[in-house]
């Protein structure tokens, strides 16, 4: 999952926050539980300044597509031979 980070505007605390597409869990900062408009994203996934960023996040993308072709493989694979 990718993790963003965020910066509190009301309490300057940076934390990270795994974004889970399927939920609508929002980020809270853990200090003062501010949320919204009060959390400033520091990554995001359209910050192509940061290349160091987008590449561990491309890294991360490429090793989880090869994690589900394998897993696809290995299904695959087991009712060929269940047959
Ligand atoms: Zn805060």
């Amino acid at each position: 999952m990718p993790i963003f980070e965020y910066q509190c505007r009301k309490c300057k605390t940076i934390f990270e926050h795994l974004v889970i597409p399927t939920t609508t869990d929002k980020a809270t900062c853990p200090k003062c539980k501010s949320k919204g408009k009060n959390l400033e994203p520091v990554i995001s996934m359209f910050a192509t300044k940061q290349d160091h960023v987008t590449s561990r996040h491309m890294d991360w993308v490429k090793k989880e597509s090869n994690n589900l072709k394998y897993e696809r493989m290995q299904t695959e694979k087991r009712l060929a031979s269940e047959d």
